[in-house]
């Protein structure tokens, strides 16, 4: 990936001037770190960031600097990225499934805090970890609901399997707490407020008082151009709903937001190859490249069309079929897409809210998708 050295004013002026035509990514550090204090003043406890949605190191520092304490990890990679560029932050190992060598790596770089949803997987940290100020949290799933995609197909324990592991951490001396992820992109509030209830539950069942509940990420960002995220209700949410289900007894509160932190604080741009016989839009860059992830969980409609001076297409908005450069069919952006229909070959078109799984994912299938990463004061385009 290439860096460019300067900062831009905005997007539109790099355009401009570069005339790219191979993907740029640019990032407005202002924008991260204002999402960050909305977090950090909103969020009734502690915020980590998961940083898998987006590990760069622009982002990591900017978060740190803008007060976040804690990370999210979930490999050796990602330990070692965090103890190098923010040694006295808490890392949270939270991914329940690790080989030996692994955990024996965590260990060692001074994690404190791991996740767990089967007994095997228990039985393995409860034999290689120290128990005295380390912190296992049992990961708990429900039947879903509101989420973009299923986060429970893969991880979670039942309510009634996660009651007898919660049992076992306190037995085997660890500090007990619970945690559970409620799926990603979750606009709906109520995804939240089940769960807290359960974790209640489980804590209630197992007659276990929890240290910490850990609600996971899943916070929204602002994919839908008339659906701005309602990062405040969510917290009043889980703020009121954990004072309900836990009352005395409540524990302190954790998130893991990856996606609602850093995707707001990146606007794409890939160039038009052609509008081929006045229909298709092929693009220097698709779904092997910055736009993984719209083929998973459907398409930002807060898409611009810019001409090659960095202006605004000004037509009404109508379908298109998009696809990306590369010569395999499955390279093509989810359903119609909405575009300015004077879209014309050597136009820009970028795309918003789309710095989460998007740098991580791409890929260079092809010999496409060479990135930029261009800073910017503003995304104003
Ligand atoms: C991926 C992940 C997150 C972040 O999810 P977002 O939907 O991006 O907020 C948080 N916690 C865990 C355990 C994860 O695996």
């Amino acid at each position: 990936m290439g860096l460019s050295k300067t900062i831009w004013t905005n997007p539109t002026e790099y355009l401009r001037v570069m005339q790219p035509d191979n993907p740029v990514l640019f990032f407005a550090p202002s924008v991260l770190q204002s999402t960050a204090r909305r977090f950090i003043d909103g969020f009734p406890g502690l915020v980590t960031y998961a940083v898998k949605s987006n590990p760069g190191e622009e982002v990591i520092i900017n978060l740190a600097a803008a007060g976040v304490r804690g990370f999210d990890v979930a490999s050796p990679f990602e330990i070692d990225l965090i103890g190098r560029l923010c040694p006295d932050a808490a890392m949270h190992y939270n991914n329940p499934v690790r080989s030996r060598s692994e955990i024996a790596f965590a260990v060692d770089r001074g994690v404190k805090s791991w996740s767990v949803d089967s007994a095997s997987e228990l039985e393995k940290l409860i034999e290689m970890v120290p128990a005295e100020g380390c912190e296992i949290s049992v990961r708990f799933k429900l039947p879903v609901r509101g989420a973009a995609y299923n986060f429970g197909a893969k991880f979670g324990a039942t309510v009634e399997l996660a009651t007898i592991l919660l049992k076992r951490v306190a037995e085997a001396g660890f500090i007990p707490s619970i945690t559970f992820h409620p799926g990603t992109q979750c606009t709906d509030p109520e995804a939240w407020g089940s769960y807290i209830r359960a974790a209640a539950v489980i804590s209630g069942d197992a007659g276990v008082r929890i240290a910490r509940l850990n609600v996971g990420g899943g916070f929204p960002s602002h994919r839908k151009s008339d659906e701005a995220p309602a990062l405040e209700a969510i917290f009043d949410l889980i703020d009121r709903t954990a004072t309900e289900a836990f009352g005395a007894e409540r524990p302190a509160l954790v998130c893991e937001p990856g996606r609602g932190l850093c995707a707001d604080a990146f606007t794409s741009s890939a160039r038009v190859k052609s509008v081929r016989d006045g229909n298709h839009v092929f693009l220097t860059d698709g779904v092997y490249g910055l736009y993984n992830e719209l083929a998973q969980i459907g398409i930002i409609d807060r898409i611009e069309v810019l001409d090659e001076q960095g202006n605004r297409r000004a037509g009404a908005k109508a379908p298109r079929i998009v696809f990306g450069p590369t010569c395999d069919s499955v390279d093509r952006l989810p359903g119609d897409v909405m575009l300015a229909e004077d879209i014309a070959e050597g136009d820009f078109v970028a795309v918003q809210g789309i710095g989460a799984y998007s740098i991580v994912l791409n890929s260079r299938f092809n010999g496409f998708h060479e990135l930029t990463l261009a800073t910017v004061l503003s995304l104003k385009l």
